[in-house]
């Protein structure tokens, strides 16, 4: 086939074939017809999660949004439907999901398939609003997964990697919707940062803080909130008047609507907007998520790195995510802090760098974010064991497995 990359280009998929069924039906014969095949959403991981030697399988055109159930108040949906268009049909239905990621262009089975998070004390991650799913096994066996049918074990299944089948459904909580309103301020002393953090993350129901690490000041901070409540300053950094982006010299026409201005939860919890390119487009990015605890330990930690992140660093963001119950989850049982890095695509340069981050956050049992560039073994999941078990009885001949998990599961 015609060679396929992922979102940033910086990776080539190696597989065969790529197919793009209509239908579940057809997403069942092609399960049945592939020795070893993979899923493939919306193409935004940047490592080889999602890649196969022999044959993926698209859900791009797996878009359709089968409606809402406005008694158990939930959505169900074929798995290529993105956030973005997910979140303006739900709207118009007068419904909401509790927040999103920086983008609204990913598919929701691709981002919950990897534990995809924004940002919010109180938010756990994309995946922990998935109630139901619907998968192709294996065998070819079209099964339902939910916590009725499958007790606690449903939330071995929830973030998955793509290992345990094609997600051809899923069904997702919402609630009523709701407005917020956003606004940037800059320059935070980093000293005001490890004083006040909890105030600070806890200043707005979103909170990112954006830094390139060389200055006494965190150079954004960013605030959506629901009571649209903007003091003048934040802990010594100035609201800002007028839209910014995260990055230096980047046009903002491509951010979601800053300036205290409120507007629908979907215009305002992503930091970019669905018709434009997300953040710069050429990059690479790596995340690890520590405990809460460690938080200034590991910002103090990576601080201390900031000659060696200079020539590859865009820009880090910080934001904090609640704890999970999903095995697989980077926030399982842990209230995390996530520490983003948007690389240069340098990518020996930055594959060299990324062990001394890892080095640097390893008295923090760092875990690294599953779709993003990292080097070293993820640790810190108890039910690990448990989740390979729900592998065997999924996939018993290894059809969903690849490179990359044989590496990261083993
Ligand atoms: C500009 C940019 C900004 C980002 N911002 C954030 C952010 O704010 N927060 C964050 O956490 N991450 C962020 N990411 C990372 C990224 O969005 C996620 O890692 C997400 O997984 C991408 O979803 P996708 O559909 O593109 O997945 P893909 O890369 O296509 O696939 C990811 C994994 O999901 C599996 N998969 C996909 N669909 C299915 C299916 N139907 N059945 C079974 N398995 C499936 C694939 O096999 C693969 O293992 C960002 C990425 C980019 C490029």
């Amino acid at each position: 086939m015609e060679s396929q990359k992922n979102w940033a280009g910086n990776l080539t998929y190696s597989a065969e074939w790529l197919h793009r069924p209509t239908s579940v039906a057809q997403v069942q014969d092609l399960v049945c017809q592939c020795r070893q095949l993979r899923a493939l959403g919306t193409r935004h991981c940047f490592n080889a999660i999602a890649d196969c030697p022999e044959d993926m399988i698209s859900t791009e055109k797996l878009t359709k949004i089968l409606g809402v159930d406005r008694e158990k108040r939930t959505v169900t949906i074929e798995s290529g439907v993105r956030y973005g268009e997910l979140a303006v049909y739900l709207n118009a239905e007068g419904f909401a999901l509790p927040n999103l990621a920086s983008l609204p262009h990913i598919s929701v089975a691709g981002a919950v398939a990897t534990g995809t998070h924004g940002s919010g004390d109180g938010n756990g991650n994309l995946a922990t609003s998935v109630v139901g799913m619907e998968l192709v096994k294996a065998s070819g066996n079209r099964v339902t997964l939910s916590r009725e049918t499958h007790g606690d074990d449903f939330d071995g299944m929830v973030v998955h990697l793509g290992a345990l089948g094609v997600v051809t459904q899923l069904t997702l909580k919402i609630q009523p919707t709701f407005e917020i309103a956003q606004t940037a301020y800059t320059n935070l002393p980093v000293e005001a940062l490890l004083t006040h953090f909890d105030e600070i993350t806890g200043s707005g129901y979103s909170v990112s803080l954006f830094t390139d690490w060389q200055s006494a000041f965190v150079n954004q901070v960013w605030v959506k909130s629901k009571t649209g409540d903007f003091p003048e300053t934040l802990f010594g950094a100035q609201k800002a008047t007028e839209n910014r982006h995260p990055l230096p010299d980047h046009s903002t026409e491509s951010c979601t609507t800053q300036c205290g201005i409120p507007g629908p939860w979907h215009e305002r919890l992503p930091h970019f907007k669905l018709a434009f390119t997300p953040s710069s487009g050429a990059e690479l990015q790596s995340e690890y998520f520590v405990g809460r605890e460690n938080a200034l330990a590991a910002f103090t930690a990576i601080a201390a790195l900031r000659d060696k992140l200079a020539p590859q660093l865009m820009i880090s963001e910080i934001r904090t995510i609640a704890a999970d119950n999903l095995w697989l989850s980077p926030h399982y049982q842990r209230d995390s802090v996530g520490f983003h890095f948007t690389w240069k695509q340098n990518i020996p340069e930055v594959l060299a760098l990324l062990p001394v981050i890892e080095e640097a956050l390893a008295p923090f049992d760092p875990r690294p974010h599953w779709g993003k560039v990292f080097t070293m073994k993820p640790t810190g999941y108890p039910k690990l064991p448990e989740f390979l078990r729900l592998r065997e009885a999924f996939d018993p001949e290894g059809k969903f497995t690849n490179a990359f998990l044989e590496t990261v599961l083993a």
